[in-house]
């Protein structure tokens, strides 16, 4: 047999075997047995030392073509046992859509976080900007940029968690309101509302909780009445509480405001006829307010005298806990879930 035939004959060997390798491994396998140094080459290359000199450079032509030609037979396959093993795999991590799914439980805002929202959108509406402020607050501005100097008996409204002489966790958000006026360069009118957390050294019981959340509200601008005052909040009881509500002002007296009233709704409950929610009243107290008193804004660097304004504040808590029936201001904050999840929004 010649060199040539033999050579076209193990090619053709190759070409079939190597088709019928299913693996990676057994690839390599068949890549030692044709093209390894004791492969199938091996004794053909034996074959050499008989030949002439002249026959050499054509039997080393014919060679290295058959070998070219099983290396292509190899990387043919490789392809495609590769794509075999990756349907394979697709095949096993396929997902049987007809099992039952995980049941990711979705999370829902907090009632008094949902409540905070439904006043913002409200204020927001009518042109309002929400500020926010920090807990720990100096004394200055909780304080005396207030009108309440040190020692002003009206102190003792709001007992308190100080950290130094200086420093406490704010009892109120009022301090927002300095602030804004302070950082209000050129003096100009203000709309704002400010909603956050407040401390006051009280005994946790149904009704009282050493740590609330008030929403407070303050404009001043050159006109700005007890009319409009009177008129926002209107708005905002019949918002929260119900078209049909109405409101009525009480005189009152807080040291940041001068006229002060206490605000009460009809009771959205029996509509004014008198229950245990009303304490039989009809009437329901929800906030206080007033127009913003002239120390306040002449503390800030307000022209007392061109500018005037009003200022309200709420519990958040109290809101939420008269519109749901809520009647334990400690459950906003024992996390019970079960308490949690009956306000899904
Ligand atoms: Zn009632």
């Amino acid at each position: 047999m010649s060199v040539k035939q033999r050579l076209l004959e193990l090619q053709e060997h190759a070409k079939e075997q190597i088709k019928l390798v299913k693996s990676i491994h057994e690839l390599n396998d068949a890549k030692a047995k044709y093209l390894g140094k004791k492969g199938a080459f091996a004794d053909i290359m034996s074959m050499m030392k008989d030949l002439t000199n002249e026959e050499r450079p054509a039997f080393g032509k014919l060679t290295n073509e058959a070998k070219v030609a099983i290396q292509g037979y190899l990387d043919e396959q490789k392809i495609i046992i590769d794509e075999f093993i990756i349907n394979e795999q697709l095949e096993k991590e396929s997902i049987d859509v007809s099992m039952p799914g995980k049941k990711f439980e979705v999370g829902k805002k907090h009632i008094l976080t949902q409540v905070i929202n439904e006043i913002e959108d409200l204020f927001i509406g009518m042109g309002y900007e929400v500020m926010e402020g920090p807990e720990v607050e100096i004394d200055e501005y909780n304080f005396e940029k207030l009108n309440l100097p040190k020692n002003h008996p009206a102190r003792d409204m709001q007992d308190t968690f100080y950290i130094t002489d200086e420093t406490l966790l704010r009892t109120h958000t009022s301090p927002v309101q300095v602030r804004t006026m302070l950082a209000n360069e050129n003096k100009g009118p203000i709309k704002i509302i400010c909603p956050g957390k407040v401390f006051r050294r009280d005994d946790d019981d149904a009704t009282h909780s050493h740590q609330f959340m008030q929403i407070e509200g303050l404009v001043v601008d050159e006109t700005t009445s007890m009319a409009d005052l009177k008129g926002t909040l209107l708005a905002a009881a019949k918002k929260l509480f119900g078209e049909k509500r109405e409101i009525r002002l009480r005189p009152s007296y807080f040291p940041f405001t001068e006229p002060s009233v206490e605000v009460d709704v009809s009771c959205h409950n029996c509509n004014g006829k008198g229950c245990n929610i009303c304490k039989g009243t009809g009437w329901i107290e929800v906030l206080g307010a007033g127009i913003v008193n002239d120390n306040v804004l002449e503390a800030s660097g307000y022209d007392s005298k061109k500018y005037q304004g009003f200022a309200f504040g709420m519990g958040v808590e109290r809101i939420a806990m008269l519109k749901y029936g809520i009647n334990d201001i400690r459950s906003f904050y024992t996390n019970d879930i079960r308490f949690i999840k009956q306000f899904k929004k």
